[in-house]
Order: structure tokens, then C-alpha cells, then sequence
């Protein structure tokens, strides 16, 4: 029995030895130290040993099998390792390829517009404030000076919800807001959607986005309103704007008028983007309604103001030359990438 042990012991030597990945280990494992294993069946004869040799064969046994047993263990932590660094090596990281670009979104054209108009007129001096897109008549029209079935609400074909309930044709809705909540001076801006029931062209579209501008103090004059909308627009268009103001009728205002600009392309000589007419319609403005002032609880005679608004997808088409306003909503790629 003892050369039995001394056998094994040796076969079990050189079969290690040549062992070099973890798996065929494993099965090593098995055939030495698993159920059917020869040291298993060298325990099984011990019972045919005299009781002489017994404790000295199990012993024996025992110790064979610590050893093979811890062999295995050590053996297993080499390989282990050895694979370990084998596998960093093949699967190595080359730092200095280029890596895959994500495709980078960004914002909308209008979106950018809206931020620079925003930007431009925090810097001059006005908060921003915040507005309903479902507006009641009363803010949208009634508060602003429109008397009932009056024809100007026809200027604005507007989508009613209910008889009093609609969506707001124009950001101008926030005036009575204001004036309801807070005391002059008040010198604000609302930017944001609004809604018309008009036909959908190259020129207009069932929504839009609107800047409204209000600013009530005391002795506030025409003249502050052409001087903030000259430098306005020569932020925008980061050139030298020359102003030109028709008369025109706006409820809310008296006087009221529209704001033109020099054409930003021909310079005033005429071409396709102003018509060759050499000016660009850029807004609506006047001198707050002593009306309006007086519905919001704004004494006009000690106070007055100006409010002015326009069209941002306007602004973006004139400053880019864009001829279509759905260009806008039509989600083109190909368009919109180029912003
Ligand atoms: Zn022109």
C-alpha cells in the first residue's frame, strides 16, 4: 500500500507540473480529491489493512492528501495570476486613439434667439416674467384697452377654449398682470408662444414666439422708447441701426406705431429681403394707453410708459435671411444644423 501512496504521490508530481491554465487544474482536482478518485479508493482499502499497519496507512493517506490538496492551491494562484497579466497585456487600452464622438445636440434656433433677446435686455436693464399661454379675454384683450366686438380683436384671429377662456395671441397679455401685482416702476419683459388661427404660409404660421416689453415710471418719453429700441437692435444685428417709426393703431397704445429698420443687407438701396423698399418691419410699439394704465390702478398722470413687441422668428429670419417661417417646426435637419 505504501508503494500505492508513493506512486500516486509521483504521478500526481508530473501531471501538476505540466498543468498551465486554471480550467484543466479544475480537473485535476477531481481526478485527485473528487469521490472516484484513487486516494478515495486507498481509503476504501484501508479497512483490508492489518490494524498494525492501519493508523500508519491512514496517516499517510491523510498527509497525501493535504498535500495534493494544497498543491493544487498554490498551483491555482500562479496560473491565476500568470492568466491575469496575460489577458492586460492582449487587452491594453491605446490612450492616444481618437475616441468616437457623441453626437452633440443643441439648442433650436428660436431657443438661442429667444436667449440672446433675453440676454440682451437683462443687460439693459429689464426682469423677465413669466406669462399663461391659456389666457382669459380679460387679459388678452378687455385689460388692454379692446373694447367689445371691437374689430381690432379681428386683427388677431384667435383660438377661444370657452366664450372667455383662450390661447394668447400676443405676450402683450401680461401688461394687466403686472400692473395688478406690482407698483411702478415696472420694467419688464414676457417672451413666448402664441397663437393665431391664421393659414399656414411661408410668411405665417398658427404660432410664433413674441418679446413684449413694458416699462411705466414717472416721466418715461418717446424718446426713451426710440433709444432702448435703437440700441436693442443693434445688439441684435451687431451693427449701427437706423430707426424709422410709422403711425399705426394698437388699442393699448396711444400713440402707437410700427418700428422699422434700415435694411441690415442692402443698407437702405433695396433688395430682395426688404422688398426693395430698404426698410425691415421689425415691431409694434407705442406709448402705454392711459386706459391701460388706469384699468391696472396706475395714475396717468403721474406716471407713463412704453410697451413694444415683435416677432422672434421674424428677428431670426431677417438677421439670417430665412424666407420660411415653417422652416422652423419642421424639425429639418438640415436646416436646423446649420444654427
Ligand atoms: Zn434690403
Amino acid at each position: 500500500m505504501k508503494q500505492k501512496i508513493e506512486a500516486l504521490k509521483k504521478s500526481f508530481k508530473s501531471e501538476i507540473e505540466a498543468i498551465d491554465k486554471t480550467k484543466d487544474l479544475e480537473q485535476l482536482r477531481i481526478k485527485y480529491l473528487g469521490k472516484k478518485s484513487p486516494i478515495q479508493a486507498l481509503m476504501q482499502e484501508l479497512k483490508h489493512c492489518s490494524s498494525d499497519e492501519r493508523p500508519e496507512m491512514g496517516r499517510l493517506i491523510n498527509t497525501l492528501k493535504q498535500e495534493v490538496s494544497s498543491e493544487i492551491e498554490t498551483h491555482h494562484e500562479i496560473l491565476q495570476e500568470k492568466e491575469l497579466s496575460l489577458r492586460l497585456a492582449t487587452e491594453k487600452i491605446d490612450v492616444t486613439l481618437p475616441g468616437r464622438k457623441a453626437p452633440l445636440g443643441r439648442k433650436h434656433p428660436l431657443t438661442q434667439m429667444l436667449d440672446e433677446v433675453i440676454e440682451i435686455l437683462i443687460g439693459m436693464g429689464f426682469s423677465v416674467q413669466d406669462c399663461p399661454e391659456i389666457e382669459t379675454e380679460y387679459y388678452n384683450y378687455g385689460g388692454l384697452n379692446y373694447p367689445p366686438d371691437h374689430p381690432a380683436r379681428d386683427m388677431q384671429d384667435t383660438f377661444y377654449i370657452t366664450p372667455d377662456v383662450l390661447l394668447r395671441s400676443h405676450t402683450t397679455s401680461i401688461q394687466q398682470h403686472m400692473m395688478e401685482n406690482v407698483s411702478p416702476p415696472i420694467r419688464i419683459l414676457a417672451a413666448g408662444k402664441c397663437y393665431r388661427n391664421e393659414t399656414i404660409t411661408a410668411r405665417s404660421h398658427v404660432f410664433f414666439h413674441q418679446i413684449d416689453v413694458l416699462y411705466i415710471d414717472k416721466k418715461v418719453t418717446f424718446s426713451d422708447l426710440l433709444a432702448t429700441k435703437e440700441e436693442f437692435y443693434t445688439k441684435i444685428f451687431k451693427q449701427k441701426i437706423e430707426l424709422r417709426v410709422r403711425p399705426s393703431y394698437f388699442p393699448f397704445v396711444e400713440p402707437g406705431m410700427e418700428v422699422d429698420i434700415k435694411c441690415t443687407s442692402c443698407g437702405g438701396s433695396g433688395c430682395l429681403l426688404c422688398k426693395h423698399t430698404g426698410w425691415l418691419e421689425v415691431a409694434g410699439a407705442g406709448m402705454v394707453h392711459p386706459n391701460v394704465l388706469k384699468e391696472g390702478g396706475i395714475d396717468p398722470d403721474a406716471y407713463s410708459g412704453y410697451a413694444w413687441g415683435g416677432g422672434i422668428e421674424r428677428l431670426f429670419m431677417l438677421r439670417h435671411g430665412i424666407s420660411d417661417i415653417r422652416l422652423f417646426t419642421e424639425n429639418d435637419m438640415r436646416f436646423l444644423s446649420q444654427f
